[in-house]
């Protein structure tokens, strides 16, 4: 039987140029049709507890985590019940969510600051929420987007690929990629695109292989080396 093919086509490469507004518009439109109930993945009750597990969330997927917090939530649902449990304590219940050891330290220290310096409401602000244990840019992002419906742009691996990727917002690094999204996407669409763009990138423009075939939004897609459907 003769032997398939390796598939040599390079998928980390980026679009040759930026999308036009036009285009980025289309290809925006054509996501919206596809996920048209986006949001978070991650089950939460409060600000609190969508900051806990997506800073759980790290390096670990939303499903692991969605199992893990329920029981930590009936324990501690706020930051006064969080802050009072001992690190080993909430070690015990987020055991199965990679890099647990050092997510438990974090959660108690973030709910102790949380107490002490923003009288125990999450802070509404880039700097302030950056400034608790275990938060960096990315979780301060979408803190702000999906708790408090600011227009701000958290950027991920996904998000991060697939921007390069398509010509929606090249750039060398998260930092940059998160400056010209938010520049270029329509502030009105910015909550939702970010719900678009991880999805998007989740399932079907996939970091090893993206599945072109299937892709609502390859009309204006800039990737030079579009999967074909498979024979
Ligand atoms: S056409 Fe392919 S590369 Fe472009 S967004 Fe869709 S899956 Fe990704």
């Amino acid at each position: 039987m003769a032997k398939k093919a390796a598939d040599t086509r390079d998928t980390k490469a980026s679009a040759p140029r930026d999308m036009t507004h036009k285009e980025l518009l289309g290809f925006l439109n054509d996501l919206a049709r596809t996920w048209p109930d986006a949001e978070t993945e991650l089950v939460f009750a409060s600000p609190f507890q969508l900051l806990v597990s997506t800073a759980l969330a790290a390096q670990a997927t939303d499903a692991s985590v969605n199992k893990a917090t329920p029981a930590l939530f009936a324990k501690a649902p706020g930051p006064a019940e969080m802050a009072q449990l001992t690190p080993e304590e909430v070690g015990d219940y987020i055991r199965t969510i990679g890099l647990w050891r050092n997510k438990a330290k974090n959660v108690v220290a973030l709910s102790a600051k949380i107490m002490s310096d923003y009288n125990g409401e999450v802070p509404r602000d880039r700097a302030a929420l950056e400034t608790l244990p275990g938060v960096g840019r990315k979780t301060a992002a979408v803190i702000l987007n999906v708790a408090y419906g600011e227009p701000v742009m958290p950027v991920d691996t996904h998000c991060f690929r697939l921007a390069n990727r398509t010509g929606l917002a090249r750039g060398k690094d998260v930092v940059e990629v998160e400056k010209r999204l938010e520049t270029r996407i329509p502030r009105n669409l910015i909550r939702e695109a970010h719900h678009w763009l991880i999805l998007q990138g989740r399932y079907v423009c996939k970091a090893r292989k993206p599945e072109c075939w299937r892709c609502a939004a390859i009309r204006n897609c800039l990737f030079p080396n579009k999967t074909p459907a498979p024979a």
